[in-house]
């Protein structure tokens, strides 16, 4: 292995933030490379700011290097300065733990959160050396794996990445570790060799070994090319969160990043039923940690790390089985987080959260954030959030009268049956929220935050055709106009991000290349607004012969086949299809925790079930949720008890 230090270090005088590339955390380690250990390079291809608290990379890198077999070490795309001089100098991409050349890992490890870092994947594989496209590769080079919600649809990244794992992690990093590190003990021989090999471990994708045959711009079938490779490929779901504590040793970062702070997952998994959130659909069933371990892992995080602030997380923490009892119990807890701040980032639209709000965030009490994501009570319906109005400003007036100043609310646009009072219907709860506010306050304040929804795979609106970027900004420049001299401020996401997200979201295989395009010409950092450009992805489609609205307005059909059908995450099509149509009509479907199964095939097909500690919903647990996508991915409802309200960055 070669070590780049030497080489590394005279570069960081000249960029901006060097502590970025220099490793050494509280929590990191510096793992001695050894032949019969396979290594792991686990890469966010995004800055270290957004990738350093990534929990998914967090627990595999200390489960991995726990195995006798294994050792894991990290890597963060270098931001634009430091990638441009690390080209300049011939410096290729490196790990941060011990700045070992990346290309020289036996495994190449992405976590994909969200569908615009693609481009940067292929700037990490490059700037390692490494053939961005797996059919160039060899067998000295890494295999490359990834996986992350995004992975639930892999097709636009199949011609680059090797292996996709899909679901959680914890358990398939060691059977493929077991997997490659028999090859490299045979002398890494034959690349297909390992890669039918890696085909065969439950919950592995590896696109090369399918066919894909197309009729037209339709896909007619996906095929596997070997009768030991299956059909169809089922997530991985952990069973029982109490066996895997992770992470033990936080890392805490050497500047500041995004979620700095402990944090501790409480639950995996939301049967809540938004249709529009991949994330709770993808990872269900609902998996409650003991509490017992929650406040274990609270207080031994808090030792361990120095943070004073603990955030509780998951896609909706309110919806914690004991939520109230372990929230009670850790603020009064001196031993542990007596004395720091506790927040839960996830939080419903009731006076019940609220009420745990300011049983945790007693001083400050300046910014609170809830998630209605739909204007009205129909278009609420539509999309299965089940907040009344009144819930609403129940939980608002609560807020105010309670001292917080400042309410930020996040919407979607772009919604299935949405029609003009449904996007006015924002600004009319925003001036409403105001209105409550003014009874208590003449400072109080409401944001409403738009997004532009983008439909995802292995949801109800997977068949659904995106809004165009026009039909957007015609949203977003009515809302703009209906809120003038309202009080309210209105803040949006680029709808033309929006359309980008849109062809890599549902694309099928023929989109890498329009990926591939989009990073030879310059495209990196897509998430970053200072450096997206629209233009690039549509001289890209049309240089590949691609409509982009084929991918990105057109409604699809029951019949047709989805580039994602040969990936399973457990939710039956039908199941899928049946709840699109109850959308259609405005039928609401509520929480399977608390009601009779109405067979999603989640649990039945996984043999798994719900791990709830309380059986009983908590109080407010029949209403709405504060978890959702906006923006294409999880909105952070934050409750910071320091006495602001963060959307997390990127
Ligand atoms: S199988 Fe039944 S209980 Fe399990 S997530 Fe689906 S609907 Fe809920």
């Amino acid at each position: 292995m070669t070590e780049l230090w030497p080489r590394v270090e005279p570069l960081l005088a000249g960029v901006e933030k060097p502590a970025r590339y220099i490793g050494m955390e509280r929590g990191s380690v510096r793992p001695v490379h050894r032949p019969s250990a396979v290594s792991w390079l686990l890469v966010y291809p995004d800055t270290y700011e957004i990738g350093l608290p990534n929990q998914g990379l967090q627990i595999l890198y200390e489960i991995l290097n726990e195995r006798e077999d294994a050792l894991a070490e990290r890597a963060y795309a270098p931001w634009l300065d430091m990638d441009a001089a690390m080209r300049a100098q011939g410096v290729p991409l490196f790990s941060v733990d011990t700045h070992h050349h990346a290309g020289e890992f036996d495994v190449f490890a992405f976590g994909l959160a969200a569908e615009l870092v693609y481009t940067n994947v292929l700037e990490c594989l490059d700037l390692a050396g490494v053939p961005v496209r797996g059919e160039d590769r060899r067998p000295e080079h890494p295999i490359v794996v990834a996986g992350g919600h995004s992975v639930f649809n892999p097709e636009p990244m199949a011609d680059f990445v090797d292996a996709f794992v899909i679901g959680d992690g914890e358990e398939a990093v060691g059977e493929i570790t077991e997997v490659v590190g028999a090859w490299k003990r045979g002398g890494r021989a034959s690349r297909e060799a390992v890669l039918r090999d890696l085909a065969s471990i439950p919950g592995v994708y590896v696109p090369s070994m399918y066919e894909v045959d197309y009729d037209g711009p339709a896909i007619a079938e996906v095929r596997p090319r070997f009768d030991d490779v299956p059909e169809v490929v089922e997530k991985r779901t952990v069973a029982d969160l109490g066996d895997w504590p992770y992470p033990k040793r936080q890392l805490v970062p050497l500047i500041e990043v995004v979620h700095d702070r402990l944090n501790v997952e409480v639950f995996r998994g939301c049967t809540r039923g938004c249709r529009f959130c991949q994330a709770g659909m993808i990872t269900r069933p609902v998996r409650e940690r003991p509490e017992e371990q929650v406040r274990t892992m609270v207080r031994e995080g808090l030792r361990r790390t120095g943070y004073d602030e603990v955030a509780l997380t998951s896609l909706s923490t309110a919806d914690f089985s004991g939520i109230d009892g372990l929230v009670a119990g850790l603020v009064n807890d001196q031993e542990g987080c007596g004395n720091v701040s506790l927040s839960l980032p996830s939080l419903r639209v009731d006076a019940f959260t609220v009420g745990i709000a300011s049983e945790i965030q007693k001083v400050r009490r300046t910014g609170l954030t809830f998630a209605p994501e739909g204007g009205t009570w129909r278009i609420r319906q539509v999309i299965n959030k089940l907040i009344s109005d009144d819930d609403l400003f129940a939980a608002v007036e609560g807020a105010y009268s309670q001292g917080w100043q400042r309410v930020k609310l996040y919407f979607l646009i772009g919604l299935p049956t949405e029609m003009d009072e449904d996007t006015l219907g924002i600004s009319e709860l925003a001036r409403e929220v105001v209105k409550i506010g003014r009874k208590y306050t003449k400072k109080a304040s409401a944001t409403a935050s738009v997004g532009g929804f983008v439909p995802k795979a292995h949801t109800p609106f997977q068949w659904f055709g995106q809004n165009g970027v026009e039909e957007l900004r015609r949203k977003v420049f009515l809302l703009r106009d209906d809120l003038r001299k309202s009080g309210a401020t209105l803040k949006w996401h680029d709808p033309a991000a929006t359309f980008a997200e849109g062809i890599a979201s549902r694309g099928d295989r023929r989109i890498g290349r329009v990926i591939e395009h989009v990073w030879r010409n310059g495209g990196i950092f897509q998430e970053w607004s200072e450096r997206f450009d629209l233009t690039r992805w549509l001289d890209a489609m049309a240089a590949e012969g691609l409509d982009p609205d084929w991918y990105v307005t057109r409604h699809r059909t029951d019949e047709e086949v989805l580039p994602w059908d040969h990936i399973a995450a457990g939710l039956h099509r039908d199941f899928l299809w049946d709840d699109w149509k109850a959308a259609l009509q405005e039928h609401g479907l509520p929480d399977c925790r608390w009601t009779p199964c109405y067979d999603c095939g989640v649990c039945t097909d996984f043999a798994l079930e719900h791990v709830v500690a309380s059986p009983v919903p908590p109080a407010g647990g029949s209403q709405g949720t504060g978890q959702g996508l906006g923006f294409g991915r999880e909105v952070p409802v934050e409750l910071i008890t320091k006495g602001q309200t963060q959307v997390a960055a990127g």
